[in-house]
């Protein structure tokens, strides 16, 4: 594997270094070959999700084909403008003279991605390295493995191989890719092996982006139309269960509620629960499968800590064979357990209770930065008291999730959920290098900057 990675690797440099993708044709001839790649090769990309993750076709499309085609498309149509140059001011002194921004590729690039949207999360950064012009490799996840082989089979099949590679494997994999010089690397996974790709990096002063997780809270007021409610619980629901059933690094981890809303609140979700998933949620296809048994486990696990259980207040039930937990709420669980001190990644939703809704604010002050938050309110000097007191990746106020399909926003977190951010202009911006470039002429010159220096250069 060593051997292979470095062929790999000097293939990708030398391309890169016969200027090929620079050149504007062949980032757009790659981009339209995304597009080309996901038109064809649509029911295989739909078939290993469902296989992998047990992912519906209308949410597999929703989120890992409309998203990427869509961003593809946004590149295309904004490539011309990103990449030309952009004029800037010099001081007085450096007259005459001219300066500009020129953007160029970092060189060779590192993507390694996560399982939970394979497809989606490999190919927004591919879209950006690609658009600015780098040579890529990528390292899909082995946890959801025939979207990893599809991902493999398509992209050799779809794009410029010599310079966009697929290289498939777990951590080991990833150890090995670690031990070389790339020009940037692109991270998608969780906060552990965050650390280890950011010690890698720092060995060669390699640039990184960490897309990591975290708890994502939902501070969610009470809101005063019937109307208003139906729709915030429709979207509650989908913003925890309705994207990979809660394994997504922007679902709601956790609500915070004031005391006297809970029970009509947790009314309303058991209804909204019902109404999207049926009565017996094992039997329906609209909620994604945990991706394996050790997730499952780990997921057990946080119901079955002492203080946990007793907080159940609607399902609980789950089956290990078909890798399945029922959407399940909790009032109240213990601040210090597990299931509200980790992020849980899964169809769990703990329900906070405080005495007031603005406590919800020192409440979220108190841990560490999250992805993102969310605010089902119309209080308007509640949303302000979020928007400047609290930290986070991003904050969206009665509706979830809905921040990371916007090409005009850049996703990325802070402080522990991340570092760097991507989508649209930001994806091209985060695999470029804006270089200055200061022209001057000879027309006119200042002596007093040279020397030899006298006092008299002093006074002026
Ligand atoms: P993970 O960190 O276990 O793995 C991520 C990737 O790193 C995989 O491709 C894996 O093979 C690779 N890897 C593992 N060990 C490695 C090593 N030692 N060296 C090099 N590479 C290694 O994360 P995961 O389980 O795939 O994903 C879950 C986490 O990802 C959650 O915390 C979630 O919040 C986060 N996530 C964040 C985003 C985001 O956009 N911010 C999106 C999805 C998931």
């Amino acid at each position: 594997m060593e051997a292979y990675v470095e062929g790999e690797l000097k293939e990708l440099r030398d391309v890169f270094n016969s200027g090929k993708t620079k050149e504007s044709s062949w980032r757009r001839s790659q981009l339209q070959g995304i597009l080309t790649l996901f038109k064809e090769r649509e029911n295989d990309i739909l078939k290993a999700l469902n296989q992998d993750l047990g992912k519906h076709h209308v949410e597999a499309y929703r989120d890992e084909i409309g998203t990427v085609v869509k961003s593809a498309k946004y590149a295309l149509g904004n490539l011309k403008k990103w990449m030309s140059s952009k004029k800037a001011k010099l001081t007085l002194n450096s007259f005459p003279g001219s300066a500009k921004l020129v953007p160029e590729p970092l060189g060779v690039v590192l993507i390694i991605s996560s399982w939970n949207f394979p497809f989606g999360l490999s190919f927004e950064p591919i879209i950006g390295a690609i658009a600015a012009g780098n040579a890529v490799i990528l390292k899909p996840s082995e946890l959801a493995p025939t979207c990893s082989s599809v991902l493999a089979n398509t992209i050799n099949d779809y794009l410029d191989t010599s310079a966009i590679k697929v290289v498939e494997g777990g951590s080991n994999v990833g150890e090995i890719l670690l031990r070389h010089k790339f020009d940037k690397i692109f991270f998608t996974g969780g906060p552990r092996v965050g650390e280890i790709i950011m010690t890698a990096a720092a060995k060669f002063l390699t640039p990184v982006t960490l897309e990591l997780g975290g708890k994502c809270p939902a501070v969610v007021d009470y809101i005063s139309s019937s109307w208003d409610k139906k729709i915030a619980m429709k979207r509650i629901i989908w913003g925890k269960f309705g994207a990979c059933g809660g394994q997504a690094c922007i679902a709601i981890d956790y609500i915070l509620t004031s005391k006297k809303f809970t029970p009509i609140l947790v009314e309303m979700l058991q209804k909204y629960i019902k109404k999207s998933f049926g009565d017996n949620p094992m039997e329906s296809h609209s909620i994604t499968r945990i991706i394996n048994k050790k997730h499952f486990s780990r997921l057990k696990g946080l119901l079955d800590e002492p203080g946990v259980k007793s907080s159940i207040v609607y399902g609980g039930k789950s089956n290990e064979e078909c890798l399945f937990i029922e959407p399940t709420i909790l009032v109240d669980p213990p601040l210090d357990s597990a299931i509200m001190t980790e992020e849980i990644f899964g169809p769990l939703l703990p329900i906070i209770t405080l005495e007031r809704i603005e406590d919800s604010v020192e409440f979220i002050r108190a841990r560490p930065k999250p992805l993102a938050v969310y605010g089902f309110t119309n209080n308007e000097s509640l949303q302000k008291k979020m928007i400047s007191e609290t930290s986070s990746g991003s904050i969206t106020f009665n509706d979830a999730i809905i921040q990371y399909v916007a090409d005009t926003l850049p996703f990325g977190g802070v402080g522990g959920s991340g570092y760097g951010r991507y989508h649209g202009k930001y994806s091209f911006e985060n695999f470029s290098h804006e270089k200055a470039v200061t022209k001057r002429g000879y027309l006119i010159d200042f002596g007093f900057r040279y020397p030899p220096w006298n006092n008299k250069k002093l006074q002026l």
